[in-house]
Formats: structure tokens, sequence, C-alpha cells
């Protein structure tokens, strides 16, 4: 079934097919990103309004929302143009009036007779000690009052779609949802209580009171379920057609691992020799690895990639390992080379500025194998880097890259095993949703002997203290990143942002003691100013945030962030990362600009109580939501309709597993359930998902 099911043609027909729905409102609902039927049924009310029938308004709670049936009494038209018409009205205990503005009055009339019973349901509030309903929501002849729904849903809306189309329209959509077969596990289905597809869809357009709008109640949560199911089916077949690529099997001997690791200056954790011997194992087989080696600052991810490049050159081949910045690569190529040189293999470095006849000696010694190991950005990638037997990549940073270019990359290399390394702590149920398609290695212990950070919360107004105090610690020998706010959209701006503070920071410290570094700079003043700050030359480095990450200088103690509620935690977590690697205490000072909103006080005081990154990351995304965490758009993370990934994330994990217990039995989605998870793929519109089986 590589094209859609003709039983789903209806879903993903016009809208205008809807009831209710002309050429203009189809267009209107794009507002609420909805494009077909298909888009409406998973567009869920967001709330529900009571409206089970009242003998009276008296012992209601006003403002609210009333159904009750009253008699109809005398019509008050108004006395002068804009006033608006009353009608009175009684019910079995009380008097009121309904209100209408700009009415005409003999429609009111028809409507409304005097003397007649009708039900009426709308919010009541008390206007001049009198009780009163503008505009009514439902006005019935109380042998009709079983029109009026006993519980409302509440669409989200959007210009141009009125609740009452919303409602027309989700219903008509409902009409033309077919049966279709189970895709859930039967044991799964059992467990949770869950209704069928359709009916679920049905119960959730239709509450009947608050609690079946919550996450948690069985349709919803169906929903959410499968949802999550067909991504991770989507991620699963992603990672399962890496692995079925033809991989060629890179043995390590341990030869060029022993060398370094009887050198080496510490042991490795218990972490590091776990991730390695993962990762060895996996690079050892025959099938693709793609896997995440997931740490947090400081964890000691340098060593875990260079033992894999090591695995890489003992089975007579290459490894490379790209930087997203020219400093991180730099970086790296200081850490990696001594190393190397224990190893005793060519380690090159390949950027952006390598230009000419260099640039070339060195394409050509890594078209002959005489580099071993390379180092650099995006460069590594270009179109005319040929290497003689690449077998392994190591990116590194690179949380913000997508499903997609991750796979775009080992299509690189033949046979290219991939690692990816990134130094956030993302949640558990993000890490599923955005990474399920690798293997993953955690390094969960950090290297012994780490000093805490003492982490502290400064007014901006108390600035000139701040300074006072860099001013004693730099006699003391420390040194101190100071970083300057983001400003948003510009670079240009955070660029004059960081220069100002240079400036200020040079007038009060002194001449020679204050460095800068910002993202405009060109590249050799950007070394530059780093390779002072690292050989101590300069006391204080003003930055912005491209020393965000994976900067390493040991004698820098103290970090002063300026507007840091403007930061996001993680953000926070890894620039405070940059200090407490070395003997001395450490300090991280949080400016902010006051006043201070609660939410941002919360996030700044997590801070301050806990150096955990995945503790840090899981109130980050309690307070800030999913697409904030990892910006959405980049992410390759999906915008899931229902599914809640911060309320939700056990079922991202159940959803995980089943997508994979479901393709290790039925790996081409042939069996009944597997056909059945097909349709489900198409209505989620996993498009990826249905080439990858076509193609495999
Ligand atoms: P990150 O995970 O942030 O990339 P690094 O690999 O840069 O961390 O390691 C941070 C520091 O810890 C480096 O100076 C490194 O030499 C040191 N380090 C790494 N592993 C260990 C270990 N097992 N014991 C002691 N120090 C270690
Ligand atoms: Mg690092």
């Amino acid at each position: 079934m590589s094209s859609r099911p003709e039983v789903l043609f209806p879903l993903f027909g016009a809208l205008t097919k809807l009831d209710g729905v002309g050429t203009k409102t189809a267009e209107h609902f794009a507002g609420l990103h909805v494009e077909k039927p298909r888009d409406l049924l998973f567009t869920l009310p967001g709330s529900g309004i009571d409206r089970a029938r009242r003998e009276t308004i008296r012992d209601a709670v006003l403002p609210g929302v009333v159904t009750v049936e009253v008699e109809i009494g005398m019509h008050v038209p108004p006395r002068q143009k804009g006033r608006p018409y009353h009608v009175h009205v009684r019910d079995t205990a009380t008097e009121f009036r309904l209100v209408f503005f700009h009415a005409r009055g003999d429609y009111l009339q028809r409507q409304l007779p005097t003397g007649q019973r009708r039900v009426v349901s709308g919010k009541v509030e008390m206007f001049d000690s009198m009780a009163q309903m503008v505009h009514p929501d439902h006005m019935v002849p109380v042998a009709k009052a079983g029109e009026i729904p006993k519980f409302e849903p509440v669409y989200p809306l959007t210009h141009g779609v009125t609740q009452k189309v919303m409602y027309r329209a989700a219903r008509s959509a409902l009409e033309m949802v077919p049966d279709v077969a189970e895709w859930i596990d039967a044991s799964q289905l059992e467990k949770s209580g869950w209704p069928d597809f359709r009916s679920a869809l049905e119960a959730a357009h239709s509450p009947q009171s608050l609690k079946d709008m919550a996450t948690t109640a069985p349709a919803r949560e169906r929903l959410a379920y499968d949802e999550l199911f067909a991504h991770q089916l989507t991620l699963s077949l992603a990672r399962a057609s890496v692995r079925a690529k033809p991989g060629r099997a890179s043995v390590a001997t341990g030869k060029l691992q022993s060398k370094v690791l009887q050198v080496l200056p510490y042991k490795p954790t218990g972490a590091q020799e776990r991730a390695i011997a993962e990762i060895v194992a996996d690079m050892g087989n025959t099938s693709r690895m793609n896997r995440l080696l997931q740490g947090d600052v400081g964890s000691g991810k340098t060593l875990v990639a260079f033992m894999a490049l090591l695995t890489a050159v003992e089975a007579g081949g290459q490894g490379v390992l790209m930087a997203p910045t020219e400093i991180l690569a730099r970086q790296h190529l200081e850490s990696l080379q001594p190393l190397a040189e224990d190893a005793g293999i060519v380690l090159e470095i390949l950027t952006g500025r390598d230009k000419g006849a260099d640039r070339q000696a060195k394409l050509n010694a890594l078209m002959s194998g005489d580099i071993q190991v390379l180092v650099g950005t995006h460069a590594v990638f270009q179109a005319d880097v040929a290497f003689n037997d690449l077998r392994l990549a190591v990116v590194d940073e690179q949380h913000r890259f997508g499903v997609s270019q991750r796979m775009e990359l080992g299509a690189k290399g033949q046979a290219v095993d991939v690692l990816v390394m990134t130094a956030t702590p993302i949640p558990r149920s993000l890490a599923l949703a955005q990474y399920g398609d690798m293997d993953v290695s955690v390094l969960d212990e950090k290297p012994p002997g780490r000093k805490p950070v003492t982490t502290v919360t400064v007014s901006t107004n108390r600035m000139d203290e701040v300074v006072e105090k860099l001013r004693g610690a730099i006699v003391d020998g420390r040194q101190a990143y100071w970083v300057c706010p983001l400003v948003e959209e510009s670079e240009v701006s955070d660029k004059t942002a960081a220069e100002d503070r240079f400036k200020r920071l040079r007038a009060a410290l002194g001449e020679g003691v204050v460095g800068l570094v910002h993202g405009q700079m060109p590249p050799a003043e950007k070394d530059a100013a780093m390779a002072k700050f690292v050989s101590g030359e300069v006391s204080v480095l003003v930055a912005t945030t491209v020393i965000e990450v994976g900067v390493n200088v040991p004698n820098a103690t103290i970090m002063v962030i300026e507007r840091a509620e403007g930061f996001g935690l993680a953000q926070l977590h890894q620039l405070r990362g940059r200090v407490g690697r070395g003997e001395g205490a450490s300090t991280c000072v949080l400016m902010f600009q006051e006043p201070l909103s609660a939410t941002a006080k919360r996030r700044l005081s997590i801070l301050r109580e806990t150096e955990d990154g995945f503790r840090i990351s899981e109130e980050d995304l309690q307070i800030r939501g999913a697409g904030d965490v990892i910006g959405t758009a980049q992410s390759g993370l999906p915008r899931f309709r229902i599914a809640d990934l911060e309320r939700q994330s056990a079922l991202v994990a159940v959803a995980q597993s089943d997508a994979r217990a479901l393709l290790m039995q039925d790996p081409e989605l042939t069996s009944t359930r597997g056909e059945a998870a097909r349709v489900l793929l198409w209505l989620m519109e996993q498009d990826r998902a249905i080439r990858l089986i076509s193609v495999g």
C-alpha cells in the first residue's frame, strides 16, 4: 500500500465538503492549521460549557452559563436608538431578563412570544442588581430542548470560524471516518481501556463533562497515543532503514586505545567505559551505527568520541569529528592532538578557513589515508572532500539537528557509522520523540573531584558591586567570563551590546585585562581573543553566547551572565558549565533586570538549587513547553495536535517500545496489524515513513 487507501480519501478531500463550510470559511480554517477534514478531526475542543438544565437561575453561581426553562413575559423595545431590547422572563423561582443589542423586534416577537415557554441557555450576570442573559446562546421551544447539548464542546477558533461552524463541521467530518482495523497491540488496548479509533474520535468531540477533556480521558489518551505511535513508527523505520543498509564491521583491535589509556592522567569513569564499550560493539557489527551520545557538560564526551575515532583507525579506516563552530573545532584539535600523539596517529583540522595549496595538501592527505582523523566544521562535508576510507562520523553538539539532516549525513560516506554527541540534557520524553531513530549511550556520571559551582542571582542595579568583586578576583589571579544579554533578532545589536560592555569593563578594570569575542568578529581576531584568554593574558572575556558550548578554560572560575532571565534554562546551564572545571571554587552570577516575573524567578531559582542538567531540563520543559526547549522548527520534532509531551512522557515511552516491537515482528508491515499501522501512518501524515517502507 504505497498510495493512500481509498477509505481515507474524503478525509483528505476539500473542506468545503463539510456541512456549513463554503469557500470563504474553508480559507479561514487555515488560521487553525486546518486544511482538510482530517485536520479538523485532530483539532479537539479545548474546553466545554456545562448546559445541564436547572430549575432556576437563583442559586447559580454568577456570572455563569445557565440553561433554564422560562415563561416569556413582556417585551420592552429600546426607547432610544442604540439602547438594548429587553425581554422579561420567569423561571420556577425568579424573574430575569434577556437582553439584545441591535435587535429586530419582529424577529424577537416571533422567537419569543409572550406567554409561551422556552428553554434558554447563556451567560447570566448581574446588571443594576438585576439578573440578565445577554444574547442567549440557545433559545428553543421546550419540545426541542434536546437540541441543546448538555455539555457543549468549545473549540479553538480563528477569524471567520465561529463555534457553531466548528461544531457542525466537526460533526460532519466525523461522519467521514471509516471503520479501520486496529493498529494498537491488543494487550495494550485492554490494559488501558481505550475505545477503538472511530469511537475515540467521536467521544473526544462529544465530551460529556470536563473530565472527558483531561489528557487521561480514555478517548483523548488513545488519540494522543495514535499520534505518538505513528511518529515512533516513522523514527523506528528510519532507524531500521539505516541499520539495514549494508554497513561494515569496524572491528577494534584495542591497540591504539590502550596506548592512550595507558598515558591518560585519569581513569575513565564507569559511564565512559560503558559508552565506549557500546560504541565499539556497535561499530564492530555489520549494521550501520546511528547512535546518540548524551552527556551533561563536563561528563567527558571527548574521550569517548576519541576512542570511537580510534576504533575506526584500528579497523584500518578514518574518522571525522565535526563541530558546529570554528572555535570548537580548534578546541577539539587542541585537546585531541596530544591524545593522537599518544596513539601515534595523524590528526588534522579542516575548516572554511583552509584555502588554496594548504587545503589541497590536506585533501590529498585525506584521499591517500595519510590523515587518519579529521577534525573540522561543516567544511569537512564539502563536495570535494574525499576520504580514503571513512568509517565513522562524529557530530558534536548538534542538538539542533533534525532526523532528516542526520539521515543525509549518513549518506556522505559509504556505510559510515554515525555518532552524534549532545551536551543538552533533554528529558526522556523529548529524547524519545526527537532521537527515537537512534540508539543512545548516556554519560550519567561525572568525573570525580568536580567542585560545585556556587550560583547567585543579583539585580542589574547592583552591577557596580559585581564589577568590584570581579576586580578583587582578578587580583587573586582568577579569570571570568562575562556573557552579554541575548538581543532578539539582530546579531548586530548582539555585537553592540557586547562592545559596550567591553568598553565599560575595560574602563573599570583596566586596559589589557579585558578581552572581547562575538560572532561578528573576523575569525582570526576571534581566535586571537580566545587564545589570550586561554593563556591567561586576559582575565575577563566579554562574550556573546558563542562560548555557549564546549569551550574549556580550567582557570576560569567566574561566570557572569547579564539579563539571565532572557536565556533558556538549558542554555544557562551550558554557560555555567564553562566554569567549575579546574581546581578553584567557582561562582556563577546570574544578573537579572527588575522587575522579575514569578516564572522567571522560579526558573532562575532552579539553577541555584541544582547542577543536575537532567533535572534542569525537566523543569524547563514543565515551565516552557516542548517546542521551546528545543526550537521545534529545527529540531525535527513534529507539532503534535493532541499528544502532550510534557504530561504524557510515559505514553511516549510505551509508543516507542510498541513501535519497535511491531517492526521487529513485521518489518515490512504486511501482517494484519501491520496493514492497519500503514493506515495510521497515512492518517497521521507520516509520508516519510511510507516512503521508507515502499523503498525498503
Ligand atoms: P564534555 O562532555 O563537556 O565534552 P569534556 O570531554 O570536554 O566534557 O571533558 C571535560 C574535562 O574533563 C576535560 O578537561 C577532560 O580532560 C576531563 N575528563 C574527562 N574524563 C575524565 C575522567 N574520567 N576523569 C577525570 N577527568 C576527566
Ligand atoms: Mg565537549
